[in-house]
């Protein structure tokens, strides 16, 4: 991966990317969806569940912006296993049995079609939660196939495939500050 100095365009793997939002405004934007949050649970003590890998960044910055007493636990979606891409099969690893009867937050990288969510707020519901709220830092309102209630959402984006701030293309460029979205030559 090439770092960006005085070029808005980067490589990462054998794709190229231009910059779509600037480390600046995510900042801006993950300070007032932490206000937002910080608001409306006032007076109570939510557990924030992260999606690893690619909410990590987020989750950082959210959780830190947040100035509620909260806890926060990890979970993971494991690969696709023997199941095509409409079958879906993930498992959801790292689930405790800490999130009866508690309100939690899920935070999201990015919410796509939404399928992914909405199979996650499934398994979630099972584990009988008091509530659940959705946090994403992205969403793609023009690939939503599903009508999924997001109460946070940091940025909407177009359609087109985005790296950096936790997010990957093909492992890497997690570790960009900005948001770059594909070039497609
Ligand atoms: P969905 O099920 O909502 O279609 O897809 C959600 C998942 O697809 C996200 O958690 C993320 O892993 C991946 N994804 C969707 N769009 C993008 C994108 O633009 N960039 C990256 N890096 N991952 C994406």
């Amino acid at each position: 991966m090439l770092r960006p100095s005085n070029t808005d365009t980067i490589r990462v793997g054998d794709k190229k990317f231009a910059i779509s939002v600037p480390a600046s405004r995510i900042q801006k934007e993950v300070e007032r969806v932490a206000a937002e949050i910080s608001r409306d649970y006032s007076g109570r003590e939510p557990l924030f569940l992260v999606v690893l890998n690619g909410a990590f960044v987020f989750a950082a910055d959210l959780l830190r912006a947040v100035t509620l007493e909260s806890q926060v636990s990890f979970v993971k979606l494991s690969s696709y296993n023997g199941a095509d891409s409409e079958g879906k099969v993930r498992q959801l690893i790292g689930l405790g049995e800490d999130v009866r009867g508690r309100e939690l937050i899920v935070v999201e990288d990015i919410v796509d079609t939404g399928l992914t969510m909405t199979r996650l707020l499934e398994t979630l519901k099972a584990h009988e939660p008091a509530s659940v709220d959705i946090c994403t830092l992205l969403l793609k309102p023009g690939k939503l196939q599903t009508d999924l209630k997001i109460r946070y959402r940091a940025m909407e984006i177009p359609d087109d495939f985005v790296v950096g701030y936790g997010l990957d293309y093909d492992g890497r460029g997690r570790n960009l500050r900005d948001i770059y979205s594909i070039i497609n030559e």
